[in-house]
């Protein structure tokens, strides 16, 4: 499919600093900061900085170095924030995932124990 990034979504403003946020941590392709509204004690969304709307997109589309500078910050977070038992990492994309901001974002979530992903059958 074709990828079309909206460069005013709420995340391309704090990655141009029009929007603060309270950033964890920070590198070349990537930045992570603390979601507004936590699911749980800790709740960080990582982000990268070029201009992707989606997983799909960013890993169809992102150089070698954007994807390994994105999951690098994945794991610096995961360094350093106490999500030693556990956590979640998910990444909503478009309609059927119910993805609010069209900037790819994979949550890390953890420091309480989680319920289940999906309900049970
Ligand atoms: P989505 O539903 O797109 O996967 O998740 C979007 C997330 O962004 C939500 O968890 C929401 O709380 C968070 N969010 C929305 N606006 C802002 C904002 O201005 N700052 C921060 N830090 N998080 C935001």
């Amino acid at each position: 499919m074709a990828f079309d990034y909206d460069s005013e979504n709420i995340f391309a403003k704090i990655l141009r600093g029009e929007i603060p946020n309270r950033t964890v941590y920070e590198n070349e392709h990537a930045l992570a900061f603390e979601d507004i509204r936590p699911q749980a004690p800790v709740h960080v969304l990582v982000i990268p900085k070029g201009p992707y709307m989606s997983l799909d997109h960013f890993a169809q589309e992102a150089s070698p170095e954007e994807q390994a500078g994105f999951f690098a910050a994945v794991g610096e977070v995961c360094r350093k924030v106490d999500v030693s038992h556990g956590f979640r990492a998910i990444a909503n994309a478009r309609l059927h995932g119910v993805q609010d901001v069209p900037h790819f974002h994979l949550h890390i979530i953890g420091g309480a124990q989680l319920g289940r992903m999906l309900p049970a059958d």
